[in-house]
């Protein structure tokens, strides 16, 4: 499907690509290894941790809806971030928002203690921070998660990637809060955006994957040769289950959004509420970028409730629809209470820096009937 119909091509990504019995739903590779015509005739298909026809179909649609050159698919988000650090080499600078997700803080930090490369961590909300960074550093590398986890802080993406490009740094982004539908960084000025796939993308909470996208041909080839080397790959069947996931992305992030839009209002006019952090509400500080950047605010967001943390498991016993459980992106809603769990390895200083307080609740909003999530969390924040 060419570029023109980039939209469309998720829903439509791998249809009718069958030769053989013209399936319309291609079917899924799940062979290790590819029969070669004969001595040094070699074929695209010999070894499928170098290449597997499954596994190209869905770096082949990301690709198309994130507007990259190609993607390689990794095994899980956290998987797509190692591959990426592979572009370091020993020695160069890192610079990581102070407040990025929880396991991608502890994997950096941990790395740069056995001295794999230097790591700054930096406030990329503050144009001048990033460009006293800029005249002060020469970073290799210049990581942003917009909007950040799990208080919704957004960056300029536009803004990081020009000061960036000044010193020939490469932008990588972790657009895995908005997905493509609502974000695509590359066209934003960043020559990486990853996914943990394993939420919106695939959207079903049923499978563990990653994937990177570029749009330099360069940054590619290195990204592949290390996907191959290290054996940085997302499986077969991994990948015919986010395809399918896929398909339906758009109707997903739409729904879930307009479900999230109307939670935030009602979170914010409740009397036990205390903060609300969604980049669509106009008190949002990062509400004006978000608008500028965005293709909308997307079902994540987070609130303060004004208890002790006695009361604050109360409430969590007695909610009956949202899940209390780590990830995100599901068609089901979830809850989950970083400073205890996703941000817990982040230390409690680290947590203050970032803005992740004991009141602080985090909700994946899913795609049910929204007169039933509100019900459930008015229902529940009666107890507290
Ligand atoms: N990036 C963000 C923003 C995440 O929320 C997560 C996981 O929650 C990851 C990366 C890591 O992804 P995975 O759990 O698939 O390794």
């Amino acid at each position: 499907m060419t570029k023109k119909y980039k939209r469309t091509s998720v829903v439509q990504a791998s249809i009718s690509t069958d030769k053989a019995h013209k399936a319309v739903i291609a079917p899924i590779y799940l062979s290790s290894t590819f029969e070669i015509d004969g001595l040094e005739k070699h074929l695209p298909y010999e070894y499928s941790r170098t290449c597997n026809p499954t596994r190209d179909d869905l770096a082949n649609a990301i690709t198309q809806i994130e507007g990259g050159i190609g993607s390689c698919v990794t095994s899980s988000g956290m998987a797509a971030l190692t591959l990426i650090i592979h572009l370091l080499d020993h020695g160069d600078l890192i610079v990581a928002p102070y407040d990025c997700y929880g396991r991608s803080y502890r994997m950096l930090c941990a790395l740069a203690e056995k001295k794999h490369f230097k790591l700054k961590f930096i406030d990329q909300y503050d144009e001048k921070e990033v460009e006293r960074l800029f005249r002060d550093h020469s970073p290799k590398m210049v990581l942003i998660e917009s909007p950040s986890n799990p208080v919704m802080r957004i960056a300029d993406i536009k803004m990081i990637a020009r000061h960036a490009k000044t010193k020939g740094a490469i932008t990588v982004c972790d657009n895995t809060f908005l997905s493509p539908i609502l974000q695509n960084p590359l066209e934003l000025g960043a020559d990486i955006v990853f996914h943990s796939t394993t939420k919106f993308l695939n959207g079903h909470s049923d499978v563990v994957g990653g994937c990177v996208t570029t749009n330099n041909q360069d940054i590619l080839t290195t990204l592949e040769f290390w996907a191959n080397s290290l054996g940085l790959i997302g499986a077969p069947f991994d990948s015919y289950m986010t395809l399918r996931g896929m398909r339906t992305l758009e109707l997903r992030v739409r729904r879930a959004q307009e479900n999230a839009e109307k939670i935030a209002q009602m979170l914010l006019e409740h009397p036990k509420i205390d903060n609300v952090y969604y980049p669509g509400l106009p008190c949002h500080k990062g509400h004006e970028i978000a608008t500028r950047q965005q293709r909308g605010y997307g079902s994540m967001l987070s609130f303060e409730i004004k208890a002790d943390k006695s009361k604050l498991s109360a409430f969590v016993d007695e909610l009956k629809i949202f899940r209390l459980a780590q990830s995100l992106g599901g068609t089901e809603s979830l809850i989950n209470h970083p400073a205890t769990m996703t941000h817990v390895s982040m230390g409690k200083a680290a947590r203050a820096k970032a803005g992740v307080s004991d009141q602080l609740f985090r909700l994946s909003v899913g795609i049910e009937h929204i007169d039933d999530l509100t019900l459930d969390l008015n229902n529940a924040l009666n107890v507290v």
